[in-house]
């Protein structure tokens, strides 16, 4: 793809040690990543190692591009992890300054590099040379993929056609980029999401309406769902939280996890690296975390993985202060003090203190 092959050009070029990729969420900014640094491998036999934030690496050796990407955390910035922010860029830069031969590529979202790009100032030369990765890069194409879709379905009653260009572009999922959107309304051709996206415009909505259709119709699935929601992953190197599933009143059990995975596999993927089921995109994930939250908040605050919660949940008076992102909910008093009930328990409170969760709770 072309923007690939820039990404490439701007790589090669001479002085340029570090850039960063911008774009949406769903804009594919990991993913053009990945062919950028295959295609440099095959272009210089160097060879590229791949970090999650807040981790980096140790030591570096010659002949190496570091991939850094997640940052401020998973699925959406977690507000104490500025610090850790400026710890990484900290360690980047000195990798820069102390070995040769070394670049470094920056992958982040759009609205939390616009967010955090001051606070990251002092750090302003890894942030210098700049790829944005827009709606009009993929756009056309995208579109095109999607016509052809349209016109190959067979499926009878499925309203595809029925979506239309304007519904993609000008709905209220702004925020949300194309490939994405349209990826996740092809994987789901024949189901209620197509339905509900010509009803709202919406691909959070629609995808929440589908976790509450699943429910009703396909429960093993579901409660696999929203097992990995709750804890994050699903790994079978790590012990099943059978406490957790007789708490949420649910009918799975480990040995079921293989009869269930062929249709799993529409909402999850495996993370090489880690060994782990987790759901395909991190939009994904934002779209069960919603889901729950709406269906039964005290679930998510009482069972959810800590780092989603303080990723995706601002308190109420927050909203005041700051807009709140499409991505997240916002938690009234009563449930922020089942949160902090459990930071108090897992010995956190200390840890998150600021984070306006913990902070601004009375
Ligand atoms: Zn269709």
């Amino acid at each position: 793809m072309e923007i690939v092959r820039e990404g490439v050009k701007k790589l090669r070029e001479k002085g340029v040690k570090c850039f960063v990729v911008i774009g949406g969420i769903g804009n594919m900014v990991n993913s053009t990543v990945r062919g950028i640094l295959k295609l440099y491998e095959i272009d210089t036999k160097w060879k590229s190692e791949l970090y999650r934030f807040p981790k980096i690496p140790e030591k570096i050796h010659r002949k190496t591009i570091v991939f850094v990407y997640g940052w401020f955390g998973l699925w959406n910035d977690d507000l104490c992890s500025v610090d850790a922010a400026k710890t990484v860029c900290k360690n980047l830069f000195q990798i820069l300054e102390t070995t040769k031969n070394v670049k470094i590529i920056i992958g982040m979202r759009g609205d939390l590099y616009t967010k955090y790009k001051n606070e990251l100032e002092e750090y302003s030369s890894l942030f210098s040379n700049k790829m944005i990765i827009d709606f009009e890069i993929f756009c056309n194409k995208y579109l095109r993929d999607f016509d052809e879709l349209k016109e190959d379905c067979i499926i009878s009653g499925c309203r595809c056609n029925d979506l239309t260009y304007d519904m993609l572009e000008n709905g209220g999922d702004e925020l949300i980029g194309m490939p994405l959107k349209v990826n996740v309304i092809s994987k789901h051709h024949y189901s209620d999401v197509i339905d509900s996206y010509i009803k709202d415009n919406d691909i959070l909505k629609a995808m929440k309406v589908h976790f509450t259709a699943l429910h009703e119709n396909e429960k093993p699935i579901y409660e696999w769902l929203m097992y990995i929601c709750l804890k994050g992953h699903f790994s079978r190197t790590e012990s099943f939280d059978k406490d957790l599933v007789r708490k949420l009143k649910f009918g799975i059990e480990l040995s079921s996890f293989d009869e269930h995975y062929a249709h799993l596999r529409r909402y999850t993927r495996v993370s090489v690296s880690e060994r782990r089921y987790v759901f395909w995109d991190p939009f994904i994930y934002i779209c069960a975390f919603h889901h729950l939250y709406e269906k039964d908040k005290s679930k998510i605050m009482n069972h959810c993985n800590v780092d989603a919660i303080l990723q995706l949940v601002r308190p109420t008076s927050w909203e005041n202060k700051t807009p709140s992102s499409y991505v997240e909910v916002s938690a009234d008093d009563e449930d922020v003090k089942l949160f902090r009930k459990r930071l108090l328990e897992l010995n956190l409170l200390n840890k998150y203190k600021e984070h306006p969760l913990v902070q601004d709770a009375h």
